[in-house]
């Protein structure tokens, strides 16, 4: 299997970016945000825990996504691999992600970081907030979620760091350029 795991801050284009790797690559992705934003949607109760966080720019607890990150790879495991958008968001749970992909045999093959300056993260996120509908793309929640990402999802690269799954990535230019990088990083790991 090719396991990704894309992060990066709010805004850095994981979800596109995870979209254009789908098309190219056919694997599942995994966005922990939308399933939330499902599980919202049908009104149950994980939904209804999971929503006055979200809404606030706080994140659900590691127990909540862990046992929801379980149920679809488990689901889903004759895909040719995994992308992960939006997981690990913790360091607790980056060791949980290690740990139920060794119990198939299994492991991340590469760690993608995205990285993009700041004042162009707001821009972008406020530029979505005009379409995406999300109750959490308000300037306010921005800068919580961008806080909340400096010090508790930034610790999830140094976890990668010391290995040679971890890259980083510049999406300070366009979604090409960006997916160019990606791809050649791809190439290397397949030779
Ligand atoms: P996203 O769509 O990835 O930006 O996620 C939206 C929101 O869902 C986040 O701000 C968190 O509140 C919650 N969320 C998504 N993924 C996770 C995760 N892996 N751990 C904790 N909370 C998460």
């Amino acid at each position: 299997m090719l396991n990704i795991v894309i992060t990066g801050a709010p805004g850095s284009g994981k979800g596109t970016q995870s979209d254009i790797l789908v098309e190219k690559y056919g694997l599942k992705h995994i966005s922990t945000g939308d399933l939330l934003r499902g599980e919202i949607a049908k009104g149950s109760e994980l939904g209804m825990k999971a929503k006055t966080l979200i809404d606030a720019g706080n994140l659900v607890p590691d127990e909540i996504i862990n046992g929801m990150l379980e149920s679809v790879i488990k689901a889903n495991l004759d895909a040719k691999g995994f992308i992960f958008d939006g997981y690990p968001r913790t360091v607790d749970q980056a060791k949980n992600l290690d740990t139920l992909l060794s119990a198939y045999n299994e492991k991340v093959t590469i760690m993608l970081n995205i990285d993009v300056n700041h004042d162009l993260l707001i821009e972008r996120l406020l530029n979505r907030d005009k379409t995406s509908g999300r109750a959490d793309d308000n300037i306010e929640t921005i800068n919580h979620r961008l806080e909340v990402y400096q010090s508790v999802t930034l610790p999830v690269a140094y976890y990668y760091r010391g290995t040679d799954r971890y890259h980083a990535v510049n999406n300070n230019t366009t979604i090409d350029d960006c997916f160019k990088q990606i791809e050649a990083l791809i190439a290397e790991i397949k030779k």
